[in-house]
């Protein structure tokens, strides 16, 4: 923080300096509910490429769209980044976001990344897949589906539904199997749980450490996080919790997306559109990945050695993102319907 006001205020400085002759200088503002120390690095080689100073607000997402919501057109915001894509849906339907037409980002990142509208598109995934107890499970479900099944009653770990990763996984699965389908699905799941959800993605992998459950549901980045750091009640069973990337031989694992836009009132379209494209970069694809080892949007970058450890596996590329925001209401009905907690 006090760096990116250090550059703000050197920022200031510069344009101050540089009233009255070719130009003033640029900048872009940033409402982002992504907050990692080291994205001051992706700002800092983003200006030193191109002389725009980036400015940014960092906070919850619900918060950021509240914020623009009340600042209508006055808003200050350039740009609207998002960890998830219910979100980036949310303030699409609010009305807060315009397309960006851009060869460079079309090029770089394929079609169901993106909003078919350009609206949005997403800059890093995070994949969504079943993790079991080694001991405990011989043959763990190979199937978003199979979680389902008789076979795993009170076996599954998995959190609440007013949680968006879940949102998110069940609109695909609306999108895959449909509607009725997917209300069988979260039936089956509630009479599998282990326990009334309680908790984050950890607390599903930590049942699994503890015993208290036989399989969970969580996003990849948080079993990879208790190798990076000492996360209490995970890391030191580890070697204990196997994975499964579901759906290998039909539609592939459901991967959520890290996502940008260009904000509606943006009050610098040029520059924003100049970051946006910058995001796409190799650099910004592996920097924007490897903070939380996710998986770039744009096909071709390298992982980093934590993430490559989940081995490879096919992401459902046939399932539009697109589809996660506009399965939400039908996703949210289920849920009640179902009495996911
Ligand atoms: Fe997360």
């Amino acid at each position: 923080m006090t760096n990116s006001k250090l550059r703000c205020a050197l920022g200031a400085a510069f344009a101050l300096a540089t009233l009255g002759s070719a130009a003033m200088a640029q900048e872009v503002n940033i409402y982002s509910s992504r907050h990692y120390d080291s994205d001051d690095k992706l700002y800092a080689k983003f200006t030193e490429e191109t002389g725009i100073t980036v400015n940014r607000i960092e906070g919850e997402a619900d918060e950021l769209i509240a914020r623009l919501e009340a600042e209508g057109d006055n808003s200050p915001a350039d740009v609207f980044i998002t960890v998830d894509i219910g979100r980036m849906g949310r303030a699409e339907e609010a009305g807060l976001l315009q397309p960006v037409e851009s060869e460079v980002i079309e090029n770089a990142v394929p079609a169901h990344l993106r909003d078919p509208e350009n609206m949005w598109f997403g800059v890093s995934q995070r994949a969504r897949i079943i993790f079991y107890s080694k001991d405990r499970v011989e043959n763990p479900p190979r199937t978003y589906e199979a979680l389902a099944d008789e076979a795993m009653k009170g076996k599954i770990c998995i959190r609440s539904s007013k949680n968006i990763y879940n949102q998110s996984l069940l609109a695909s699965i609306i999108e895959a199997d449909g509607e009725d389908a997917a209300r069988d699905w979260a039936e089956g799941i509630v009479a599998n749980m282990a326990r009334n959800p309680e908790g984050g993605d950890t607390d599903q992998l930590r049942g699994l450490v503890s015993g208290e459950c036989d399989v969970a549901v969580a996003n990849h980045y948080y079993f990879l996080r208790g190798f990076d750091q000492e996360v209490d009640g995970l890391t030191e069973g580890l070697d204990g919790i196997g994975w499964v990337w579901p759906n290998q031989s039909d539609r592939g694992a459901h991967l959520n997306l890290a996502a940008a836009a260009m904000v509606k009132s943006a009050p610098n379209p040029d520059a924003a559109k100049t970051f946006l494209e910058f995001l796409t970069s190799e650099f910004a694809q592996q920097h924007f990945a490897s903070q939380n080892n996710e998986y770039p949007a744009v096909p071709g970058i390298g992982l980093d050695e934590d993430t490559a450890r989940l081995g490879f596996f096919i992401a459902d590329n046939d399932t539009m993102t697109a589809s996660f925001g506009d399965n939400a209401a039908k996703a949210q009905k289920i849920f009640n319907e179902v009495g996911w907690q």
